[in-house]
């Protein structure tokens, strides 16, 4: 399985939200680690279909997501940034519901609504209306509705917003558990968040991809540059630290 950017570029007015970003995604769970305004969202939005570049395209197994429409919603599961959830509706009622935008009505669609809410441990909670629900019961309630139709490549915007620690490692061994066979791109601006979970980092900043690898090998590079001995104490937040921070020099790139 193969998703490809070519080119991504994204500006609003004068700011240059994306500029030329190109990687291919096969199998596997990805980091994509920036801070906040680095682009993150912006090119989470196009590689979901739900904004177009201004250049550049998405191609899944070789076709534009654009001409793929339907066909492309149907392998897609997407967690946004911003929670969107009907306040009113009990997280059961609101999974059938997204079923139904989904085209599967609710008879079909029970199989699949109870092993969600079982994944993200809402079974217990799932009559609740989610006004009841803590920021971290929602969080997981948007990642349910992602998974309803066992996505092959599933897309999450800063997912664990909201978690803690032990949610946190219940959604991290979740994804674990499906990486196998599917791509899956976490982004988010914490490194804890993905660092021993993602098979590859992604390092966003100002709008350009600025190094992808396996942590290893970031480390690595690092320790190369910083003229270090590779050691286990040092880990993504370094490299992290090191291309965001204030003293990181432009042609220094990954
Ligand atoms: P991130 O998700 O990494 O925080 P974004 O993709 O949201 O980054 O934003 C990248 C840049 O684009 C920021 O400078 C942001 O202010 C700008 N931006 C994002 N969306 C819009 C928009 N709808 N209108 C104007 N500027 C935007
Ligand atoms: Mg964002």
């Amino acid at each position: 399985m193969r998703l490809n950017a070519e080119g991504l570029s994204k500006s609003y007015g004068e700011t240059k939200a994306l500029s030329g970003v190109s990687f291919e995604l096969t199998e596997g769970i990805y980091g994509l680690l920036g801070p906040n305004g680095s682009g993150k969202s912006t090119l989470i939005n196009i590689l979901t279909g739900n904004l177009a570049p201004q250049t550049g395209k998405v191609e899944f197994e070789g076709e534009d997501i654009r001409e793929m429409g339907i066909n492309y919603r149907r392998i897609l599961g997407y967690v946004p940034q911003k929670q969107a959830l009907y306040a009113d509706f009990s997280a059961e009622r609101f999974l059938f519901y997204m079923s139904a935008l989904n085209g599967i009505k609710t008879k079909a669609a029970k199989p699949s609504v109870k092993e969600v809410l079982r994944e993200v441990g809402l079974s217990e909670v799932r009559h609740d209306k989610i006004k009841t629900f803590s920021g971290g019961m929602k969080q997981r309630l948007l990642i349910a509705q992602s998974l309803l139709n066992n996505p092959r490549v599933l897309i999450m915007d800063e997912p664990s917003v909201g978690l803690d620690p032990k949610q946190r490692v219940l959604i991290r061994n979740l994804l674990k558990s499906m990486a196998a066979d599917r791509i899956i791109l976490i982004s988010t601006h914490v490194v804890s968040d993905v660092e021993n979970i993602a098979d590859k980092m992604m390092l966003l900043k100002k709008g350009r991809l600025i190094g992808m690898g396996t942590a290893r090998n970031m480390i690595a590079y690092y320790c190369r540059r910083k003229k270090m001995a590779f050691s286990e104490k040092v880990g993504m937040e370094d490299v992290y630290l090191h291309f965001f921070g204030e003293h990181y020099d432009e042609t220094d790139i990954l």
